[in-house]
């Protein structure tokens, strides 16, 4: 399998809409961030995780090409609004694709996006979205021959979901994990995991939380994203230990 990060930005991106960059060196390409979102590419699957307001630009950085089902981690803004895109993959492949999400997340969408989960008119175009919208639990999820397992985090505000492919997991938005969830992600090798900051924060994670994390799970490599302009890649490769990197748009993890 395959899992590549598509953005690894938080909610306002790197440089931020003003231009500011804070500590990040803006020569280092490796600092522009988009919005977070991953796609993976398990067993002949084509996974979308989220889409943000980036949607487009990092799909189309990934080869494009139609998708088998998106999972949404939650109904914030910087995961969901990039939404409206999906319509010209309907076109492409004529059909509906699937959505998958806790329930709260999905109805969260449905009130923002009230069209997107409408039965499909292809005769009119499909000049909007369609979607189908499918309510997951924790525990095992089939996406066509890709076998998942979600897990649940506590994103202060919300839950959010924990998607973890074989040996590789996804954690985005999450600034608490319960003794399920760590059960849930020990074994991985390699977990992405939401670092807005290096200091602790009320919805998501900091640094040392996430290197407390690392302690108990244990895995190989751990990559940061959802990271904000106070982290400067190439300062905190130089801080991080051994083991921990941040992780920068394009990236892709084999499995
Ligand atoms: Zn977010
Ligand atoms: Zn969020």
């Amino acid at each position: 399998m395959k899992l590549t990060v598509l953005g690894s930005g938080s909610s306002s991106g790197v440089p931020y809409i003003t231009g500011e960059w804070d500590q990040c060196d803006p020569s280092d390409p490796r600092n522009r961030r988009t919005r977070a979102s991953v796609l993976i590419e398990s067993d002949g699957e084509r996974i979308m995780v989220d889409t943000g307001p980036d949607f487009r630009e990092q799909f189309l950085r990934a080869g494009s090409g139609p998708i088998d089902g998106i999972i949404y981690t939650h109904g914030h803004a910087d995961h969901v609004h990039g939404i409206d895109d999906i319509r010209a993959l309907n076109h492409q492949m004529q059909k509906q694709i699937p959505a998958f999400g806790y329930d709260e997340c999905l109805t969260e969408i449905a009130r923002r996006f009230d069209y997107v989960f409408k039965p499909p008119r292809p005769q009119f175009g499909w000049f909007k979205p369609s979607l189908g919208a499918n309510p997951i639990e924790n525990g095992d999820l089939k996406i066509g021959n890709a076998a998942l397992r979600i897990f649940e985090q506590d994103h202060g505000v919300c839950r959010t979901t924990g998607i973890r492919v074989g040996d590789i997991a996804y954690s985005t938005d999450v600034v608490k994990l319960d003794a399920e969830a760590l059960r849930a992600l020990k074994g991985v090798k390699t977990w992405i995991v939401g670092c807005l900051r290096r200091e602790p924060h009320q919805v998501h994670a900091g640094l040392d939380q996430v290197l407390r994390w690392a302690d108990i799970i244990g895995p190989e490599k751990i990559y940061l994203t959802h990271m904000n302009a106070s982290m400067d890649y190439q300062s905190l490769m130089s801080e991080l230990p051994d083991g921990v990197e941040p992780a920068s748009d394009g990236l892709e993890i084999q499995g």
